[in-house]
């Protein structure tokens, strides 16, 4: 039987089979796109680590703000270890061949982002995801590691709260197949492209893999907690980096007046430009006085986005923009070793867990960080961890999910239509579950949501086609994310405070007497519940 099945093919998914196998198990990685399709190639500013090449720094100083910017939501010794682990991660990644920027002194180049107190991102021009990910991806073809790219998944396995394995919808051929394993480590990322249409996301940030734990009896935490980046572009929310403002970038409204600290962590940045746009205000970047060989030489990738989105050229123009959602801090619950909450011989990394690092506002720079570190983590712990046997086997789920796949391909009313509605809750998560929080709006988007979910009978697919539907895996997605948004809504209701990405204008103050609690929901006898856990730290 294959030991490490890893769900996902990103810097998180791969970092963890180039450990697991490293450690003598059989691995196979599968995965819904193909690896350079993840979010981690769109990443562009960089990955932290206190290096110190560039200015003063330290570990300490690493771990101190990245707690202050978790707002007390944090487990302190998960945050030491990740920090004390950046330098080795960093190196890790050099071995492997990422061609990191260097300093004239031939260092790796490091550079400033917001809510850090040192130049501390490493970088490669602002490729860096992309270069981090092709290498990972290069490496694992080298050790051979086995992969299946356009396989969708659908659940988890499960008896008895024991993972063995998953079922997957086949994209190319139309089937649903099951691959069993001794350990499962789930790696899909996250859920940020709930705001479809306001999301540095791609459509398939949809938190599917954090669906299937719920659905499996799994615990899911903090889900009201979602990042949203100051500088998206504003016509098409394409991501600037933040780079742009660490390297000297400022941000002005209509009037050409700067009105915040552009290096703020993200969360006040980005409530300070919605402020000027609720006010009528259109805010920019202006980048301009960096000069085009600064520009050419650290942002190719932004003044080409630029360019093609927005038709403005940074070089001699503002450059418009809006903060839209960018990350999502809550995600798979998991314990230190990364085990998942409720379920045995499954693991979860990257994005789509909550490793209990980010808190309620996660620092740039972090995030490519906890994907290579825990990523390694979690592909070791997972050889070495405990095996929990089960005799009985769960036959049911592989022709429950080919059952329900095919239902879907039969007649239906076909009385509303999925992708609109899809869009219409993008547009109305931005402005009711968004920047600035508001129980009313929030209540009522969830009892809409609720609507829709009870409604799901009468949407369905148009496209029968067996291989290569499209329709079909668009559809299963939209599912998958009506399940997060209903644990967003729900969570971010309950929590009557404002922390971090979670602002709620009734209630603008942090309330560590009631709220510095981690929000953790999972489902029993079909009923979703919750409840709060005060942080351990
Ligand atoms: C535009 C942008 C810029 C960013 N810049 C930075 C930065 O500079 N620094 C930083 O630290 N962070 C940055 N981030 C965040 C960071 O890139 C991501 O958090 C991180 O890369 C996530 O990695 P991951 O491996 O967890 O998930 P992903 O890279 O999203 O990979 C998820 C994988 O899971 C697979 N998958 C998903 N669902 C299924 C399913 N149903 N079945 C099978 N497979 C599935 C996908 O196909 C994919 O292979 C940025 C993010 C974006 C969007």
């Amino acid at each position: 039987m294959l030991d490490i099945l890893i769900i996902g093919s990103g810097g998180a998914g791969l970092s963890s089979a180039l450990t697991a196998q490293e450690s003598g198990a059989t691995v196979l990685v599968v995965g819904k796109s193909y690896p350079t399709a993840s979010q981690t190639s769109m990443a562009q500013g960089g990955m932290n680590a206190s290096l110190g090449n560039v200015t003063p720094d330290s570990t300490q100083a690493h771990i101190d703000d990245t707690i202050k910017s978790a707002h007390k939501l944090c487990n302190r010794n998960m945050v030491t270890e990740l920090c004390e682990d950046a330098p080795k991660s960093i190196e890790w990644l050099e071995k492997l061949g990422v061609p990191f920027d260097r300093t004239a002194e031939s260092k790796v180049a490091q550079r400033q982002l917001g809510g850090a107190s040192s130049k501390r991102a490493c970088y490669a021009q602002d490729y860096t995801g992309l270069k981090i990910l092709h290498t990972l991806y290069d490496t694992c073809l080298k050790e051979g590691i086995e992969m299946l790219e356009e396989y969708f998944l659908l659940n988890l396995i499960t008896k008895d709260k024991t993972v063995l394995g998953a079922t997957f919808l086949d994209i190319v051929t139309g089937e649903v197949k099951e691959i069993r394993a001794k350990k499962t480590i789930i790696a899909t990322g996250g859920y940020a492209g709930l705001y479809k249409g306001f999301t540095t996301n791609s459509e398939g940030a949809t938190g599917d893999g954090i669906a299937s734990v719920l659905r499996a009896g799994g615990s899911i935490s903090d889900m009201e907690f979602v990042q949203f980046h100051p500088t998206a572009l504003k016509s098409s929310a394409t991501l600037i980096s933040e780079s742009a403002r660490g390297e000297g970038g400022y941000l002005v409204n209509g009037k050409n007046e700067r009105f915040v600290d552009e290096l703020l962590p993200r969360d006040v940045v980005a409530r300070a430009i919605s402020e000027q746009i609720a006010n009528g205000e259109d805010v920019f970047l202006d980048i301009r006085h960096l000069g085009e060989e600064k520009l050419l030489h650290l942002m190719p990738q932004e003044l080409h986005l630029c360019r093609l989105y927005e038709n403005v050229d940074p070089i001699t123009e503002l450059i418009p923009i809006k903060p839209v959602a960018h990350y999502s801090m809550g995600g798979i619950d998991v314990n230190s070793n990364l085990e998942v909450t409720g379920l045995k011989n499954c693991y979860a990394v990257g994005e789509c867990s909550n490793a209990k690092i980010h808190g309620a506002n996660r620092l740039g720079g972090n995030s490519l960080l906890e994907i290579v570190s825990l990523g390694r983590k979690a592909g070791i712990n997972a050889v070495g961890g405990d095996y929990h046997r089960t005799e009985n086997q769960n036959h049911n789920q592989l022709q429950q999910d080919q059952e329900y796949i095919e239902g879907l391909f039969e007649e239906y009313p076909y009385e509303r239509n999925f992708y609109t509605i899809a869009n219409e809750l993008g547009e109305k998560f931005y402005k009711q579950a968004g920047i600035v929080r508001d129980n009313t709006q929030l209540n009522n988007l969830l009892n809409e949501l609720r609507v829709i979910k009870a409604d799901l009978d009468n949407m369905g697919i148009g496209d029968k086609n067996r291989t290569n539907n499209t329709n079909l895996v668009d559809f299963l997605q939209f599912q998958n994310s009506l399940e997060i948004g209903e644990v967003l809504l729900d969570s971010a209701l309950v929590r009557d405070e404002s922390r971090g990405a979670h602002y709620k204008e009734a209630f603008p103050d942090e309330d560590d007497k009631l709220y510095r609690v981690n929000s953790i929901y999972w489902i029993e006898d079909e009923v979703l519940q919750n409840r709060l856990v005060k942080v351990v730290d």
